[in-house]
């Protein structure tokens, strides 16, 4: 555990009431182990919100260590016994001075979730889906990833003592392969995309009784992602941005923050004011800028995945319907995005001091294509997810060498 902190160690109650379908609303019981609803869709977490707003202040969470644990009451661990940390502090908004300033804009604040355990905000989600699943007796959970979800899967296990299965698809970027390795899991790279991996994890969960911890085949992952919507509207004094800029690929983080902010209105602690929903993806993987575009509810998969980014390759997305709703019903869009586009804007952020990884570029670039297009006005305030340390992604080398026995011409360094 983690020393001192209060959120880890004080009785604070849940008011989990039940589980959700996602698409259907019919109701499943909470305290026993579930993966997707009867017709193959999202569990939703519901709370006793009249519970929480009577239990849980503004005061009283401003007075807590800033971690997402402060949550606690609209969170569904319901004993900290069952809470594995590895430290989940809260995450700084930094702003983009230059980058504002080139633009004649108001800087974009970027959400820098690099800072988490493992440096990704898949940290976020993992805690929460393993703490969970440790408090429901699992010994083995098995996922598919592009990479960071499965550092941080394997991180929570091994802190966990559950046993952890991770597939990769063989190209994912080799330090995260690296990493869920030496975190204890056994990590499988299979010749395929992460959809491809899903569907062996699945047959091998049936076949062997593991967890399936894949994106959204669980109702936690949502919980600790839900945390980036409470957390920001903390930060920015209890309202919300005019408008928020996701990479979105399993769309866990975007449908969290939905489902944040309407607890939170729910609870009394902001009006029903809402930032307009930008869900980023790269040009070489876009499903749900297509469906977006085509004006359906769910999304198709795509063929030939590809893109820098990680982070954001997912063909198929089981919450397609989770995000598209939220994206309409905040009056946002789905964005594409080229890899040049994303490469320049992870360069362009460098000289602000913040090193993004490749799928925050994406945000900044689809930030860029909104301001040109009139969507976001100069003077709005724009959150844009910096979702991983940059530090995990290959860079550029343009370092210079110099001999140093040789003659060096000090003014021209
Ligand atoms: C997983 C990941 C994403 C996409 O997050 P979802 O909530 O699954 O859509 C974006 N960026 C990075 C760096 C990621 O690791």
């Amino acid at each position: 555990m983690i020393p001192s902190n209060a959120n880890l160690t004080a009785d604070r109650p849940s008011f989990v009431t039940h589980l959700e379908c996602g698409l259907t609303g019919e109701r499943y019981d909470a305290d026993t182990l579930q993966g997707l609803s009867r017709v193959g869709r999202p569990l939703l977490v519901r709370y006793d919100l009249e519970g929480v707003a009577a239990a849980m202040t503004k005061e009283a969470l401003a007075a807590r260590p800033a971690d997402l644990w402060k949550y606690r009451e609209l969170l569904p661990i319901r004993s900290s016994e069952h809470i594995v940390s590895l430290g989940e502090t809260a995450t700084p908004l930094v702003t983009l001075d230059r980058v504002g300033a080139a633009r004649g804009a108001r800087a974009p604040i970027v959400k820098d979730e690099g800072r988490l355990p493992t440096g990704s905000f898949k940290a976020r989600g993992l805690v929460m889906a393993i703490s969970m699943a440790k408090a429901l007796g699992v010994r083995t959970i098995a996922m598919p990833t592009n990479g960071n979800a499965g550092a941080a899967a394997a991180a929570y296990a091994a802190r966990a003592g559950i046993e952890a299965v991770i597939l990769c698809p063989d190209d994912t970027p080799e330090i995260n392969v690296r990493e869920i390795a030496a975190q204890g899991a056994r990590v499988y790279r299979v010749n395929g995309l992460i959809d491809e991996c899903g569907a062996i994890v699945g047959a091998a969960c049936k076949a062997n009784g593991w967890f399936d911890l894949s994106t959204l085949k669980e109702p936690y992952r949502i919980e600790g992602k839900k945390t980036m919507g409470l957390e920001l509207a903390e930060q920015l004094g209890w309202t919300l941005p005019d408008a928020i800029f996701y990479p979105t690929g399993g769309g866990t983080g975007l449908i969290g923050m939905w489902k944040a902010f309407d607890e939170l209105e729910r609870i009394g602690f902001i009006g029903p004011e809402r930032p307009r929903m930008y869900a980023v993806q790269a040009e070489g993987c876009a499903p749900m800028v297509r469906a977006f575009e085509a004006g359906e509810r769910h999304a198709e998969r795509w063929e030939d995945a590809h893109t820098v980014a990680a982070g954001i390759r997912v063909p198929k997305a089981v919450g397609d319907f989770l995000i598209l709703d939220a994206v309409r019903e905040s009056n946002g869009a789905a964005l594409a995005v080229s890899d040049d586009a994303l490469l320049a804007a992870v360069e362009e952020a460098a000289g602000d001091g913040l090193l993004l990884c490749p799928e925050g570029g994406a945000t900044l670039a689809a930030y860029d294509r909104a301001l040109a297009d009139g969507m976001v006005g100069r003077d709005e305030r724009v959150v844009l997810f910096n979702c991983a340390t940059g530090l995990k992604y290959p860079m550029p080398d343009k370092s210079r060498t110099l001999d140093r026995h040789g003659e060096i011409d000090l003014a021209s360094l």
